[in-house]
């Protein structure tokens, strides 16, 4: 997600403005001298386009030099930012404090546009103009508290913003779409002939949804499902048909339509090398996951003991995923299937508010800060959330992060915010 950092002196009309981007009254601390504020970056979108603003009040009220003090703020904004806003106070004009801003701006690569605010009225708005001297190009007059030229202003942060995909519109509801995995005879076809297929006439009523053929459209839990990828399995072709090299291709293509993947593991039996590699797939892809371990029937106390010390050992890596002790045979614990299908997918759709996020890195971070390397340590100036299906994070740092630190903040971020049955990713970008 991109993000837009708001810099200017005091009193410019700064948290005016943020709350007008941001289209909502929030609660923005007014840009009251000597109030400092910290970076918090604030979720805002227009023409369905998603992005971040910064807002970098952070003002030094003892600063013997103001100039430094928002030099400074400055720029941490433009290490961070992909778009600066400098606001600049119509009504008083350019003063010195502005200029040697400016020539920090200058110095980085970053976009520039200069908002003129206070422009209540069509002769402030002329006044504007005069602006131009600062060198940053066209001045844009706004009103940030009337609202006057804040759609134009949007419009050209939008065009200044690096390419971002649209927000994806709500679709059509159609079935979710899960694959069904596992190696042969864990009880694929066992566990479909399950679920009943007669929901076609159901799904074909949601306009815009098509299913492939090769899919299956099954009812779990009450609800319309599409098992992508099933014709093999209803047909019960013979067990070797095609060679394992195949066989992967097609699960590797299965997990790759799907937006959950079910993997059945045989409980009766080790977990193997084969069963981990399909485990692998689904993480590499980025799916939800739902591990069902089948013929729970045939396991006894002794299987039972061994088996809780395989997942300990084999599963380390995803604990995160949804494991589900079920029987195709006998019908144990089915009905659990689609509850665990749906919790994977909220998880996997998760939007964390990048103002809540944010919340809770700050404390995360002055609880434990990050250890000192060689008489530093880096700081985690904020975070967004880049993308969802899976979650995806990027931290802002001064640094790279040690390895360590970073898991610990994955498991903390779990620990928060859940996302049991999907995988998160977590990128850091340090300041150049
Ligand atoms: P697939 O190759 O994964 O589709 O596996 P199948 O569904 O064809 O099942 C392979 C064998 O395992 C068949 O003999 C099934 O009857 C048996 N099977 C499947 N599920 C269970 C189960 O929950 N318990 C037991 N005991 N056997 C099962």
């Amino acid at each position: 997600q991109p993000v837009v950092a708001v810099v200017g002196r005091p009193n410019v009309g700064k948290s005016t403005l943020v709350n007008r981007l941001i289209g909502r009254r929030q609660a923005v601390v007014e840009d009251v001298p000597g109030v400092t504020r910290d970076r918090v970056p604030y979720d805002a979108q227009w023409n369905g386009r998603q992005f971040a603003v910064v807002d970098t009040g952070g003002w030094e009220p003892d600063a013997k030099d103001r100039a430094a003090a928002i030099a400074a703020q400055a720029e941490t904004a433009v290490t961070t930012a992909d778009v600066v806003l400098f606001v600049v106070d119509a009504v008083v004009g350019a003063t010195d404090v502005d200029e040697s801003a400016v020539k920090m701006l200058r110095r980085s690569a970053k976009p520039v546009i200069l908002v003129a605010n206070k422009a209540d009225n069509s002769s402030i708005e002329m006044e504007a103009a005069t602006l131009w001297s600062l060198g940053l190009g066209e001045p844009y007059p706004v009103s940030a508290l009337h609202g006057r030229g804040s759609g134009e202003l949007l419009d050209v942060i939008m065009d200044r913003l690096p390419e971002a995909p649209k927000i994806i519109e709500d679709r059509p509801r159609g079935p979710r779409r899960v694959a069904l995995v596992g190696k042969p005879n864990v009880g694929k076809s066992s566990l479909l002939n399950r679920f009943s297929g007669e929901v076609r006439a159901v799904v074909d009523a949601v306009a815009g949804t098509t299913v492939d053929p090769v899919d299956s459209l099954v009812e779990i839990g009450g609800e319309a499902w599409q098992l992508v990828d099933t014709a093999g399995l209803r047909k019960r072709v013979g067990k070797a048909s095609g060679t394992e090299y195949y066989a992967s291709l097609r699960t590797a293509s299965a997990i790759e339509a799907a937006e959950v993947a079910v993997v059945l593991l045989d409980a009766s039996e080790v977990i193997s090398e084969q069963d981990q590699r399909i485990l692998s797939m689904v993480t590499d892809a980025g799916r939800a996951l739902v591990i069902a371990f089948n013929k729970w029937d045939l396991v006894d106390a002794d299987r039972r003991y061994y088996l809780d010390r395989e997942i300990e050992r084999e599963l380390r890596r995803i604990p995160w995923a949804i494991r589900l002790n079920l029987s195709a045979k006998t019908g144990r614990a089915v009905d659990k299937l689609a509850p665990a299908l749906r919790k994977a997918l909220a998880s996997w759709e998760t939007r964390v508010p990048t103002a809540q996020l944010n919340a809770w890195l700050t404390a995360l971070v002055q609880a434990t800060p990050h250890p000192v390397r060689g008489g530093r340590a880096p700081k985690i100036l904020f975070a967004t959330q880049a993308g969802a299906a899976p979650p995806r994070f990027v931290l802002f740092t001064s640094g790279p992060l040690d390895a360590g630190y970073q898991r610990f903040v994955e498991r903390k971020l779990r620990e928060e915010f859940g996302f049991e049955g999907s995988p998160i990713e977590i990128a850091v970008r340090p300041r150049k």
